[in-house]
């Protein structure tokens, strides 16, 4: 391929790339979305391949390995495990980072001097650095969303301190990176700089409780891009920077949409901390009282006489792939006339618009599903609030507790209907492991099991 048909190609892709921002970001045309940024990245992928002279054998057993490998586990994960999937792919990002940088460095071939050398060396050493970050974060992130690694934030005594020696020892390390460089050394500090950023990567992540991992998720989603873009700028590869960049900055903006979600102050979470499970909201486990179970017959029949019902799924709904009984259930409270919505919380599951992903793939129309603030103030005419499978995102104490580790959380206010209905298996807490009062409300009814098997049984009493 000419240069110019590269430069046409990765200007293509650019484009592609930018729709397919454009496109995901509603779920209407999420699908349009995702075919053009699959043709983005094949456009990328050959334009860049064909660039190659050297190795090519090398280079086409590396795709067909790690082609296989992204094949077969995006095959085999379950949706419910797509958060796990997620982080664990934003780790290969920053150890992509880390030794392409490693190797750039190395490289014979890389020849700069005077002001170039400074900037390439400061363009290597911040790309190892983001990506080391990223890659021990997001391996961390991984344990905690697969439940491998408890998700209590993990507190260090003097933790700002700590974080405040390791960012003054990263700057120190590129200053003594530079100047050894310049006199054909700088291993040493390189290599010093990537152990304190992994490092670095584990403690912020371990410091940041379960309520709190939205945010980490869409914060290392960032991380991965700028990683990717610092490398662009190693390899002087113009596509790759505005690939990263608008990684970057998209993750870098669901970040601040999170943050907002959770009414959590962006470095505050960073510096760790929040979720901390205190004496306050283990209180209000005390405090519990009665619960009033149902059975799938009387969940039916309450749902059969309402006018206004709102569903709001949450993660147990994943869990048990109830969305296609939950999109049924609908259509045929629908056809009896019963007005119903869903209520989705900007954190309902673990990750990021993981509630419109199950609707939409149970084809549950997109005009009758609300985002909290669309539908908030709605519930005190609303006749039955179904809950399926939420916990955190329905928690009064969010609003009453202010020890509590979810306190100042906006949550959908569904005690306020004429009635709640609560679909999960037992008592047990949700991700923030904080006991939920709604429960033990007046007007709120259990239906206990799993939300398959329950709902199943209510599509049959309808
Ligand atoms: P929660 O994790 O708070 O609660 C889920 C509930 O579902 C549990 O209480 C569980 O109770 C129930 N459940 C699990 N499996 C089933 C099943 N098969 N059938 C019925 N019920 C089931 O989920 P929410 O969606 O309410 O809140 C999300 C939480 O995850 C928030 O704390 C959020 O901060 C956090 N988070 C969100 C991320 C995101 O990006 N959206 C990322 C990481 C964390 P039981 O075991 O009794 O059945």
């Amino acid at each position: 391929m000419s240069e110019g048909i590269v430069t046409a190609s990765y200007v293509g892709a650019t484009v592609l790339f930018i729709l397919a921002l454009g496109g995901l970001s509603n779920p209407e045309t999420s699908r349009r979305g995702n075919l053009y940024g699959m043709l983005g990245m094949a456009i990328a992928l050959i334009a860049t391949i064909s660039g190659v002279t050297a190795n090519i054998a090398i280079l086409i057993a590396a795709l067909v390995v790690g082609g296989s490998i992204g094949l077969v586990l995006a095959r085999r994960v379950q949706m419910t495990e797509m958060p796990e999937l997620v982080a664990i792919l934003h780790s290969l990002v920053g150890m992509a980072a880390v030794l392409v940088g490693f190797a750039n460095f190395m490289d014979p071939n890389v020849h700069f001097t005077g002001v170039e050398l400074t900037i390439h060396d400061i363009e290597t050493y911040l790309g190892i650095l983001i990506g080391a970050i990223t890659f021990s974060g997001s391996v961390i992130a991984f344990g905690k969303l697969s439940g491998k690694i408890t998700g209590n934030p993990m507190l260090l005594p003097a933790r700002h301190w700590l974080n405040l020696g390791l960012l003054i020892a990263s700057i120190y390390f590129c200053v003594l990176f530079v100047d050894q460089s310049a006199a054909g050394g700088g291993m040493m500090p390189l290599l010093i700089m990537t152990g304190i950023a992994l490092l670095f990567g584990i403690h912020m992540v371990m410091a940041i409780g379960g309520a709190d991992m939205p945010v980490v998720v869409s914060m290392l989603n960032s991380y991965s891009g700028w990683a990717a873009a610092a490398t662009g700028f190693m390899l002087s590869n113009d596509l790759l920077i505005v690939t990263g960049a608008l990684v970057g900055s998209s993750g870098a903006i669901l970040s601040y949409i999170m943050c907002r979600a959770m009414n959590r102050k962006f470095l505050a979470v960073i510096a760790g901390g929040f979720g901390t499970t205190t004496g306050g909201s283990s209180a209000s486990a005390e405090e519990q009282g009665e619960v009033v179970a149902l059975q799938p017959a009387e969940v039916a029949s309450l749902l059969k006489e309402s006018k206004q019902v709102v569903i709001i799924p949450g993660y147990g709904m994943a869990v048990a792939q109830a969305q296609h009984i939950v999109c049924e259930i609908t259509k045929s409270l629908r056809a009896k006339k019963v007005n119903v919505r869903f209520a989705i919380h900007p954190v309902a599951g673990r990750m990021p618009g993981h509630m419109n992903v199950l609707l939409a793939e149970a084809k549950v129309p997109y005009d009758i599903v609300f985002e909290m603030d669309e539908i908030n103030d709605d519930f005190p005419d609303v006749d039955v609030a179904i809950v399926i499978g939420a916990n955190d995102i329905v928690n009064p104490s969010a609003q009453t507790d202010p020890n509590s580790p979810i306190a100042g959380m906006p949550v959908l206010e569904c005690w306020k209907a004429e009635t709640t209905i609560v679909l999960k298996r037992s008592m047990a807490t949700g991700y923030a492991g904080v006991q939920n009062p709604l429960f033990f409300k007046e007007n709120t009814r259990m239906l206990f099991g799993d939300a398959r098997t329950s709902l199943d049984e209510v599509f049959k009493n309808l």
